[in-house]
């Protein structure tokens, strides 16, 4: 089967690094104007239908939302348009009972467990093959990148970061082709199970397009660790109902 990335044209990748002691959004860069051709144009800005699931789900005004907090990126918001999402999840290279593999299968149960919370209200499904994946989540220690801070001279060294996502862009093999992204989630290797339920939960939401951080412990999406983390609230639903009404590039044709 071809890869539907055949086109693959690695645009810019954009990270978000969660729960690190500096919290640095990041800047965007400028987008390309031509990923294609001269010729060709980005697709305009233009809102998606909102996925039934999310329809669905009753917009509760008084819990509020987070909203404000959400980066649109250059291309728009982060909004997927082609469902049901395909999550390629790591797995353990064997079937032995070793205590190491045991932790993984432990790890595989904790992130499915978060899979099936927000698939309530956007539909996925687990592949098995990575090159079709819309996010892939493998387990595995983020590498912490030491930031020279221009103003005080200073450098930041962040705390161990235990996840991490980061997307990129690319023009599928459709058609015209389809300006499209893919997400990628590392979540730690050394997390107890319910922290890394809670941290699959919160990566989540940031690959499903909450790209940005609640300032309330009692959100999925808070931007610090607690030692009870919350399941998904109003509010995070709230704020992913609003992110499912802009307008995106994502997911349109590009034009020749
Ligand atoms: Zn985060």
């Amino acid at each position: 089967m071809n890869s539907k990335r055949s086109r693959l044209v690695k645009l810019l990748v954009i990270a978000i690094a969660c729960f690190s002691l500096v919290f640095l959004l990041p800047q965007f860069p400028s987008f390309p104007t031509s990923p294609t051709s001269p010729s060709s144009k980005l697709p305009n800005l233009q809102p998606h239908p909102l996925p039934q699931s999310l329809a669905k789900a009753e917009l509760q005004n008084d819990a509020g939302d987070y909203f404000s907090q959400v980066k649109a990126t250059a291309v728009g918001y982060l909004v997927w348009s082609k469902f049901p999402l395909k999550i390629y999840l790591e797995q353990p290279k064997s079937f032995s009972d070793s205590a190491g593999n045991l932790r993984f299968q432990q790890w595989v149960a904790a992130v499915r467990e978060a899979i099936t919370e927000w698939n309530n209200y956007l539909p996925l499904v687990e592949t098995e093959n990575s090159e079709l994946a819309d996010i892939l989540i493998t387990r595995s220690q983020v590498d912490r990148e030491i930031e020279l801070d221009a103003e005080t001279g200073l450098y930041k060294i962040p705390r161990t970061i235990t996840a991490q996502t980061t997307y990129d862009f690319y023009l599928s093999s459709d058609t015209p082709p389809i300006l499209s992204h893919q997400m990628k989630v590392q979540i730690s290797p050394d997390l107890g199970k319910h922290a890394t339920l809670a941290t699959a939960r919160h990566e989540l939401g940031h690959a499903l397009g909450i790209w940005g951080h609640s300032d309330r412990e009692t959100d999925a999406l808070y931007f610090s660790q607690v030692s009870d983390p919350p399941a998904i609230s109003l509010r995070d639903i709230n704020t992913l109902k609003k992110i499912y009404q802009q307008p995106t590039r994502l997911g349109w044709a590009i034009e020749n």
